[in-house]
């Protein structure tokens, strides 16, 4: 099968065999994988990160190595699946916070190889079924809606609150239409016209940013990617308000902390997300994803499909196999 490997900065695509499907795992055809801030992360270096990227995807059942009802349950199945693989026997596990067991590997980015490959395996417990009515490119997009739909987790967010997103990029535009879905009164800032668009009809207000409101919302997403987003997000919280940290950035983030401390601003980091709301949301078309696929390409054309994603300007680029 075709495999895309990452290393040392640079994607290729090879010819492996196809690798044995473990004891409680499903073997999944790849149908669509998009390439994702991550993956272009752990092309430069995030994490030393040598292998197969590609978390995000849609796929068909083809294998089971489970009970009869398991077979019975999944084979043929159009699924998305849960990234992290959890040990499901320390505490974490024990308490349903799989995705914060200590000893969990994480599809395409810590220990187990990615979706970019023919074939992938993950945990049978990992899987969830794609309704019949959601096609495959948008359902390329549960992984990073439920990492949006996470906040509503995380945080009491009511009806008609003010919200404040920070930054324009896929998981900005994904957030902002969670949020706004959920009922709260969203407010999108970002700096591309274009971009911001693309969610006005999901009943996002928008804004070409060049000065940033301060203290004026009682939550406040930071999903630049960027060092500044934090700074940027303290300053236009309330006192007593909230900063969800949803921007991984590689590197050390300097910031004053004495706004948040002055004004007694709760930070909180956010992460991956249960796929059971995601799923909903895209199924009743209350978050639309078509316009951010910006491009998309076959397996064996890895490599530009990276240097497509990296292009300023560009949103999702999607691998086909
Ligand atoms: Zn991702
Ligand atoms: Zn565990």
């Amino acid at each position: 099968m075709l495999q895309v490997h990452l290393e040392s900065k640079r994607v290729t695509v090879r010819k492996v065999s196809l690798s044995r499907t473990p004891a409680g795992f499903a073997r999944i055809r790849m149908l669509a994988a998009a390439i994702c801030s991550t993956d272009l992360e752990l092309q430069r270096g995030y994490y030393g990160f040598s292998g197969t990227p590609g978390h995000e995807f849609a796929g068909e059942v083809v294998a089971v190595n489970g009970s009869q009802e398991e077979q019975s349950n999944w084979m043929g199945q159009r699924v998305a699946g849960e990234i992290n693989l959890a040990c499901t026997h320390c505490d974490w596990c024990a308490r349903g916070l799989g995705r914060h067991c200590p000893r969990r590997t994480v599809l395409g980015i810590v220990k187990h190889p990615g979706a970019f490959r023919e074939f992938l395996t993950l945990p049978i417990r990992n899987l969830h079924r794609i309704p019949d009515g959601l096609p495959t490119e948008r359902a390329v997009f549960i992984e990073p809606v439920a990492a949006a739909c996470e906040i509503l987790d995380q945080v009491k967010i009511k009806m008609d609150d003010r919200v404040a997103v920070l930054g324009d990029g896929k998981l900005g535009l994904l957030v902002a239409q969670v949020l706004a879905a959920h009922g709260a009164q969203v407010n999108l800032f970002g700096r591309h016209r274009e971009k911001l668009r693309l969610v006005e009809g999901a009943g996002v207000t928008t804004e070409v940013s060049r000065k940033l409101p301060e203290r004026e919302f009682p939550i406040v997403v930071d999903a630049t990617g960027s060092a500044e987003g934090l700074h940027s997000a303290i300053a236009m919280c309330i006192p007593r308000g909230i900063v969800v940290m949803k921007s991984t950035v590689h590197g050390l983030v300097s910031i004053d902390t004495a706004p948040a401390i002055v004004n007694e601003i709760t930070l909180i980091g956010s992460r991956c997300g249960r796929f059971e709301p995601a799923i909903r949301l895209l199924s009743s078309g209350r978050v639309r994803v078509d316009s951010m696929i910006s491009d998309q390409f076959p397996l064996d054309r890895a490599p530009g499909a990276f240097r497509r994603a990296a292009t300023k300007g560009i949103l999702k680029v999607l691998l086909r196999p």
